[in-house]
Order: C-alpha cells, then structure tokens, then sequence
C-alpha cells in the first residue's frame, strides 16, 4: 500500500501559513538566494539553533518532562525516533546533524514554523519531531502546518515550479534544482510532479531486491502524480513495481540511470497513450519520471495533406 497523502491544509488555514512563511522570505531577503539561506531565516525569525553537538534527544525530553510537572506545560509527545526538537521558552531549535543535510534543512525550515505560528508557540512548550510528524500523512493539524510552512520556504512558492518550467522535461531537472533548493532529491521529485502543468507522474521506489523465483523487485514508497495526470490517468495505487510490471523494463538494475523507455499506459476510459518513462538510482531511492506524449486512439483521424487548404 502507497501511503495517503493527506498533508493538505484547509484553503484557509493554507493561507495564513503561506502568508507567515512569505513575510519571513520578505524579511531575511530571501527569495533570490539558493539554497535557502538558513541563518538569514533564522535571524529574521529570532531564533536560535542550539549547537548540534549538544543534539541529545533523550536529555532534552527528560528535561522538559521534569519541568512539565509544575507549570502545565504542555508537550506534544511523538513516538518514534526524535531528530527535531523547538523549545518555545527558549526559542530555541535543536537539530540532529547526523542526519542528512538536505533533511536538516528541512527540519530546521519545519521548527522556524513551529516557533513562528503565534498558535504553536502559545498551546506547547515543546515540539519533538520524528519521521512521523514529518511525514505527507500526518494527521496533526500543527505538524501539517509547519510542512506546509517549509515547503513553501524552502521552494519559495511557486519559484521552483517557475525554474522547473524552464528547464527540460527530464529526471534530471529535479536531481539539479534539489542541489540548488538545498532539498532531498525526494522532496524536489515530489515537488516537480505536484506542481507541474503538464501531465505526469513521479514514482519513489524503495532500494530494488532481488528476491528468490521472482527476480528483481522495488516497494512503491510514494507516486506523486500532477493534477493533470490525475484527470487523464486517475491516481495511480501500486503497490510494487516488479519485472512484469509495465514499469518493470525502466527499473535500473545494475545501472545508475535507465534512458527514456517508451511504453503505453490506458487512461480512465482504456484509451492507450504513448508515454515515456525514465529512472535514476540514488541510491537511497530508486526515481521514476512517466509522461504521456502522444494518444493512441481508434478515433484518431489521420488528415490528407493539404486538408487544412481544403476546407479554409
Ligand atoms: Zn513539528
């Protein structure tokens, strides 16, 4: 099963955040820097990040925890492991550094908004943050807005939709403008697909197995399709993408990029399309790109030469 994604914030509540989040660009003098500059971000919203050698989680919580007893504050507890922590007493961020980079932005972008929203601050003492509060699904209408909040500081709006536009239909255009918005290749082939006008779908496999009798294989992390490709094609729902899968063939095994393979895909009504699919291995992830280019219907006419002449 692909995991829902429900990350979407009432259109209201949609725009306070983006509101929030565009003055801050306004004030650090943002928007036409790459990668985001954190510490201008950091400044124009006062507030620190805590030395990352001091990151212990654990301590923090326990800390807290302790200080909880007396004065009702209140914590948002999380289950999982903790990498991101906003401590609104002393406005203070703490950051995991041992993991990756592009995550830490993000992270830190996620606790500027905790820290930001006047709401956040005022109800909790304490965010912890874990692969769970991070992720497209959660349910948590704080945590939703301080994704929504990141992304939209960290690709500036519509600023990466506007420079994906300009650069070619290819799966190498996300691979670059993560390096340039300072994002995951994940983040950057989510945000490509989703904010594309053209029909398209992105694909994030898990690493490919080999599994005994059946060859290779990849779990279906999460399929990012543009809302044009949704109304042609419907949301796709697979689950794994295996050597018999239409997909199969572009799976890059043994190779770090799988060129342009052509294929067909139905549409809602079963008309087949002709369309283009593309791979690359980053190796924490396995991407693929899938456009349609052209339909194949029974319907389609072809027109003699010169019928354009004939009936002007
Ligand atoms: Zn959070």
């Amino acid at each position: 099963m692909t995991k829902p994604d429900d990350s979407s914030l009432d259109p209201e509540d949609l725009r306070a955040v983006e509101e929030r989040a565009r003055k801050l660009l306004d004030r650090a003098a943002a928007w036409d820097r790459f990668p985001v500059p954190l510490d201008d971000i950091l400044a124009a919203a006062e507030v620190r990040v805590a030395p990352t050698s001091m990151f212990d989680a654990a301590a923090i919580i326990a800390y807290v925890r302790s200080k909880a007893a007396d004065a009702g504050v209140r914590i948002k507890s999380a289950v999982a492991k903790v990498f991101g922590l906003y401590d609104a007493a002393e406005s203070l961020i703490h950051i995991d550094d041992k993991v990756a980079k592009s995550k830490q932005t993000f992270l830190t972008l996620h606790e500027t908004a905790h820290h930001d929203m006047p709401t956040h601050r005022k109800l909790f003492r304490f965010f912890q943050d874990c692969e769970k509060t991070l992720a497209p699904e959660i349910a948590d209408q704080f945590e939703r807005e301080a994704n929504n909040f990141a992304r939209y500081a960290l690709f500036k709006g519509d600023t990466y939709a506007r420079y994906a536009a300009d650069c070619a239909f290819e799966i190498k255009t996300p691979m670059n403008l993560a390096k340039k918005f300072g994002a995951s290749v994940y983040a950057s082939a989510r945000e490509f697909a989703r904010t594309n006008h053209r029909a398209c779908v992105v694909y994030i496999l898990e690493p490919i197995q080999f599994v005994n009798g059946h060859g290779a294989e990849a779990v279906v992390r999460r399929i990012e399709p543009s809302p044009s490709f949704i109304m042609q094609f419907g949301r796709p729902t697979d689950a794994k993408i295996t050597l018999s899968h239409v997909l199969g063939p572009v799976m890059p095994i043994g190779r770090k990029m799988t060129r342009p393979v052509s294929l067909l895909i139905r549409d809602r009504n079963g008309v087949p399309h002709e369309c283009v699919a593309e791979a690359f291995d980053t190796k924490h992830n396995v991407l693929i790109l899938l456009y349609p280019i052209n339909a194949l219907t029974a319907s389609t006419i072809l027109l003699p030469p010169g019928f354009g002449a004939a009936v002007a």
